[in-house]
């Protein structure tokens, strides 16, 4: 029988960093949790799959995971005729 003991997970200096990384990018597109009336990212253009919960965001400001109720002031329409 053995005494060690399995040590708790906390965060490394890496998840902070990319924490603050993160947070920088989602101040600067005032990346909200939330819609903005009818603008959400699931109906933006920049969504990757308009049909998930949670998608890629591929605005070049961003790339990111967003979730589809979500908004940022880089919400845009998506054109007539399909995505891009
Ligand atoms: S550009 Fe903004 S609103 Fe559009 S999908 Fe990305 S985070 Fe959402």
């Amino acid at each position: 029988m053995s005494d060690y003991v399995i040590p708790e997970p906390e965060p490394k200096e890496i998840d902070e960093t990319k924490s603050i990384e993160l947070r920088h990018l989602a101040d600067n597109a005032v990346l909200k949790g939330m819609p903005a009336g009818e603008e959400q990212c699931e109906n933006c253009r920049y969504y990757l799959e308009n049909t998930a919960e949670i998608s890629y965001c591929w605005h070049p400001k961003l790339r990111i995971l967003v979730g589809a109720q979500w908004w940022c002031q880089w919400w845009e329409g998506i054109p007539e005729g399909g995505a891009s």
